[in-house]
């Protein structure tokens, strides 16, 4: 008898697995379909300069319109594409999509705005990528210090040789490049001061409890200490309310992105807050009131 329940208990697990690894395939055949199929699309969301409370950069973050499972978030398909290579061309089309994108706002505005494309760990790796960067660029007619590329610790301290001639590579072209999810990954402080990059992106999830946690925001100072030591930019992550953003303003940093001052959006939605943006005097008149 009791082995009777073993070969059921068996026939569930094998059933529920098929299960899981069917639909694994099945997602695997989507995703190869979905660059063709139009079914990736990107969302935008706005990165605020503190001392002026104006817009300096917008993060294109990609979505999957599945035709039935609905839309599905980054945070599963991403790693799918790593690992089946897919991510290079869909990269490739985030790249230029936003690039373009970046270049429709810009259309007779000539204040400065930076596009900011993640960059996985296997398009750094990929040989191609400076000159598909620069082919992105081309195309587009975006200026490279324009073209923010985000990567994180864990696609820079792989192959230290390596990351250091794509940085070179990259730094050669004129982008401006930051490390995102800052403090979640292991970083050589030592190779962090060779990185020679512009921005630290502090992860989200130092800023999640502040202001009441104490150690969060021990680390958010000496985050932005060391940036500012090292003379980077340093950028908040996840800025969810106006207490965050006031410590944050007081710890001195740079940068702040998050549901506070932004959703991830159409495109149109941010074609209209720049076309709201402040016309800035420097005054503190201009700067009262500044934040929502
Ligand atoms: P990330 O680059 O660190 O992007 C920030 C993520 O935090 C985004 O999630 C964004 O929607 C979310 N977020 C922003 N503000 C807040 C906030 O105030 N509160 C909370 N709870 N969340 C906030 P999303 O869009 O789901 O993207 C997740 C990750 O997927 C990204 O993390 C990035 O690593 C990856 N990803 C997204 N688009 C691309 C892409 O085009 N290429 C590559 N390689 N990776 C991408
Ligand atoms: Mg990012
Ligand atoms: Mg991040
Ligand atoms: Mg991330």
């Amino acid at each position: 008898h009791a082995k009777n329940c073993g070969k059921n208990n068996a026939k569930l697990y094998s059933s529920s697995l098929t299960m899981q690894i069917m639909s694994h395939v099945q997602l695997e055949v989507g995703l190869r379909k979905a660059l063709q199929n139009g079914e990736l699309y990107l969302l935008y969301q706005p990165q605020i300069d503190v001392g002026s409370a104006t817009i300096v950069s917008v993060e294109a973050l990609v979505r999957w319109r599945h035709p039935e499972r609905g839309i599905i978030s980054p945070t599963e398909f991403i790693p799918l594409a790593e690992e089946t290579g897919l991510i290079v061309p869909i990269g490739e089309w985030v790249l230029r999509t936003a690039c373009q994108q970046a270049r429709l706002w810009q259309h007779g505005d000539d204040r400065p705005l930076r596009i900011a494309v993640n960059l996985s760990a296997k398009q750094f790796k990929d040989e191609n990528l400076s000159q598909i960067v620069q082919s992105a660029l081309q195309d587009s007619g975006m200026p490279a210090g324009l073209l923010e590329l985000e990567l994180t610790e864990g696609t820079l301290m792989d192959d230290a040789r390596a990351t250091m001639q794509t940085l070179e590579r990259l730094r050669s072209i004129g982008v401006y490049l930051s490390i995102d999810d800052f403090g979640t990954g292991y970083s050589s402080m030592n190779y962090l001061k060779r990185f020679n990059v512009s921005a630290l992106k502090i992860d989200r999830s130092f800023i999640t409890g502040l202001p009441q946690d104490s150690e969060n925001a021990a680390i958010t100072r000496a985050i932005i200490a060391m940036a500012h030591g090292l003379k980077l930019n340093v950028v908040a992550e996840g800025v969810e309310t106006g207490e965050q953003l006031q410590m944050l303003e007081q710890y001195g940093c740079d940068m702040v992105q998050g549901y506070y001052l932004g959703h991830p959006s159409p495109p149109e939605n941010i074609a209209l807050m720049l076309a709201n943006r402040p016309v800035l005097d420097g005054s503190d008149s201009a700067r009262a009131g500044k934040f929502p």
